[in-house]
């Protein structure tokens, strides 16, 4: 019996999500990514002394508008505490976050998986201020310290350990980062750490109903990397267990270049940290009020756009999940869809042959090199029969690479589809002709041969025969 089938295994995820303020937290700096070093911190963010921090309210509105997303509970009065530790990149000594309270609390979203849907429960997401940077790379040995993202709000979303497979974890992390994009609340990046990832894992006996001791692995910044350090993690803790050891609670890092997670130090907990409510703010009240106003503001989210998407361009529900991951890429399918009056079409499109050129260049929908507008254009020409589906391919690739219009490379490169009979018939002939062989084994019973035949006046007519024409016409030919 293979020894890992009887260890289940068991995550919680830390989703810090950086909310997209033009201002911080708690003071009026700006957000901005990528200026100078320290030219974006304020004595509020660095915590002088006699500084007093003003919240923010559109954080409080995108933190709502996510509790509402997630069907959670919002708390009134939700409060901040001082969370008090000690690092180079955090000068004043504690962090503003929330512990008792939390703005959000009790939410849930529904994942898919192999058997189906999922729901993966959302402790709680509570606002907290992200602290500076250590630079190690541009200084021998020295660290640079880095203010600018000191006081940037982040919403640190908790779910229950209700995740079972490095794959559910994948697809909970892209859930949530489909919800704040749809919600237009962070810009999701991960390469820039706007959104980050601490992944708890345990394994247990499969039956047993106590949790394994856990490591939380820090800040784990791509859906590639989550998938393969929670895979290093299971087998390691495994292979500890199966040693007659034990999994030691510590947190530790994952290094992608040896895909491998190492400790970093033990588990600090909860009174560590000496939290104490924050005495420079009061608690917040959110009244109904607020959260009405939010309600409306709320766009179609993901799962609605997905039902909208089978009833009204009757795609599968499968395909409309692959089109609504992504805000941008559901507007862009719908374009093509409209421009081309053929949504299964637009949908196939969409979905193999632009996705495979974004994907290979490694694009986002964004940065296609060829927009709706063209593409629905490329697809009015396969529907109204000026060019084969196969010739189409054709035209999209030199569509991609340089940037002309389907009708311009379809006259200049002469790729007009044959639906002339007298012409296709004259194609059939050469084709006959030049295949004496296996006309007489055709004629002798070998039917299989027919597509052979279609093939080669493909072939000869450069794929610009239309294919069904040619069909009728061949069978027509062979049956004299
Ligand atoms: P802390 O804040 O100290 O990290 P929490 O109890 O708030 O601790 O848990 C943080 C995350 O760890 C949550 O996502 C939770 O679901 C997850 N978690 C807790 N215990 C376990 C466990 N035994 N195995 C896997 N995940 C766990
Ligand atoms: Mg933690």
């Amino acid at each position: 019996m293979n020894a890992m089938s009887e260890w289940e295994t068991v995550i919680g995820l830390e989703v810090h999500v950086q909310l997209a303020t033009k201002s911080k937290l708690f003071s009026g700096a700006s957000t901005l990514f990528g200026s100078a070093p320290n030219t974006q911190a304020c004595n509020i963010d660095m915590g002088m002394p006699g500084v007093l921090p003003v919240l923010n309210e559109e954080v409080l509105k995108m933190a709502v508008k996510f509790g509402l997303a997630i069907n959670a509970s919002i708390n009134s009065p939700t409060q901040f505490s001082r969370k008090n530790y000690f690092y180079p990149d955090l000068p004043k000594g504690y962090q503003i976050s929330q512990l008792d309270n939390p703005i959000v609390e009790a939410g849930f979203l529904e994942i898919i998986v192999k058997e189906g849907k999922k729901k993966i429960g959302i402790t709680r997401a509570h606002l907290e201020e992200d602290a500076g940077k250590s630079l190690h790379e541009d200084f021998k040995h020295l660290t640079g310290i880095d203010l600018n993202r000191a006081g940037t709000p982040l919403l640190e979303v908790v779910s229950e350990p209700d995740l079972n497979s490095a794959e559910e974890a994948v697809a909970y992390l892209k859930r949530i980062h489909s919800i704040i994009r749809y919600l237009e609340i962070s810009d999701g990046n991960m390469a820039e750490g706007s959104m980050r990832c601490d992944v708890n894992v345990s394994v247990r006996k499969k039956g047993n109903k106590e949790l394994g001791t856990r490591t939380e692995t820090k800040n784990v910044n791509s859906f590639k990397f989550v998938e393969r350090a929670i895979q290093y993690e299971i087998k390691r803790q495994v292979s500890v267990l199966e040693a007659g050891e034990n999994v030691v609670q510590e947190t530790r890092l994952y290094d992608s270049q040896s895909n491998e997670t190492r400790p970093m130090r033990s588990k600090e907990f909860a009174n560590d940290y000496r939290y104490f409510p924050e005495p420079d703010l009061l608690p917040v009240l959110i009244d109904d009020e607020f959260i009405n106003s939010l309600k409306d503001q709320m766009p179609e989210l993901s799962e609605s756009k997905t039902k909208r998407f089978v009833k009204d361009y009757q795609l599968t529900e499968y395909d409309a999940n692959v089109l609504t991951v992504d805000l941008n890429f559901a507007n862009f399918f719908e374009e093509v869809a409209a421009k081309s009056k053929n949504p299964k079409l637009a949908a196939n499109w969409v979905m193999g042959e632009l996705s495979a050129f974004l994907n290979q260049e490694n694009l986002t929908i964004q940065e296609t090199k060829v927009d709706s507008k063209k593409l629905g254009n490329l697809l009015n020409r396969i529907e109204d029969s000026t060019i084969s589906g196969k010739i189409a391919k054709e035209v999209f690739e030199e569509m991609w690479n340089t940037g002309s219009s389907p009708e311009k490379i379809i006259e200049t490169k002469g790729l007009k589809q044959v639906t002339d009979s007298v012409e296709i018939r004259e194609i059939i002939n050469q084709a006959l002709d030049q295949n004496p062989t296996q006309l007489e084994q055709y004629k002798d019973g070998k039917d299989k041969l027919f597509g052979f035949f279609v093939g080669q006046v493909m072939k000869i007519s450069k794929g610009k025969a239309n294919p069904e024409q040619v069909n009728k016409i061949l069978k027509e030919k062979l049956e004299e």
